[in-house]
């Protein structure tokens, strides 16, 4: 979480460092291929080598905005989905964003590494843990599904780790990392193959070649 001075300064979250907000289409997860209204929140502090919103990593760079226009601007396109996502959403105060959604009626769908604190209410948690800051305890309570990135067959451990840990109805997926899909799917497809509670996500969006 934040600290206390930048909490104040965010109005306890009335305002939130947003990145970027667009609608498109959920390309990857359980989700994949459903309209929804990203809402991307600057700064991370988990520091994945792969990830592709290096961009949003610096809070610094985003002014903070309100809740509402945000809220707003979802009506306005006529999105019924909206997905949290980062950066590390988890990092600031989110009762007062996912409250003013679920006042309007839309879906909240949340992306997170699980390293920081709950707060929010969420109709669907995709957990997404990551070696450098592994989730809190709470996080694996939370979770919908557990989205493992596979970047090498290691990760089939570290994947297996993290599912001894989830609720039993949670779904599980591994997705091969972007960069190295080609290699590494021969590997996940036979890790599915010998191990059926699993499911592929793959990056969607990037084939679509939508946001
Ligand atoms: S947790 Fe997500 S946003 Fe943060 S570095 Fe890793 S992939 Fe990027």
């Amino acid at each position: 979480m934040a600290s206390q001075s930048d909490i104040e300064m965010l109005d306890g979250g009335r305002l939130l460092p947003l990145a970027e907000d667009f609608y498109t289409v959920q390309g990857e997860g359980f989700h994949t291929g459903r309209a929804a209204y990203f809402i991307r929140l600057g700064g991370c502090d988990v520091g994945c080598v792969w990830c592709d919103a290096k961009y949003a990593w610096n809070p610094a760079l985003f002014t903070p905005v309100p809740v509402e226009n945000i809220v707003a601007r979802i009506e306005a396109c006529g999105a019924r989905t909206a997905v949290i996502t980062g950066g590390e959403p988890l990092l600031y105060p989110l009762d007062c964003l996912t409250r003013r959604l679920a006042e309007r009626g839309i879906e909240v769908l949340l992306e997170t590494s699980g390293s920081h604190p709950f707060s929010g209410r969420f109709d669907w948690v995709c957990l997404s843990p990551k070696r450098k800051r592994p989730p809190l305890d709470e996080a694996f309570g939370r979770a919908d599904e557990l989205k493992v990135v596979v970047e090498h067959p290691d990760d089939f451990e570290w994947a297996e780790t993290n599912a001894a840990r989830v609720g039993t109805g949670c779904r599980l997926s591994l997705q091969p990392e972007w960069s190295v899909a080609e290699r590494i799917m021969p590997a996940v497809v036979e890790y599915v193959k010998a191990h059926p509670r699993w499911h592929i996500s793959l990056q969607t969006h990037k084939y679509m070649n939508i946001p």
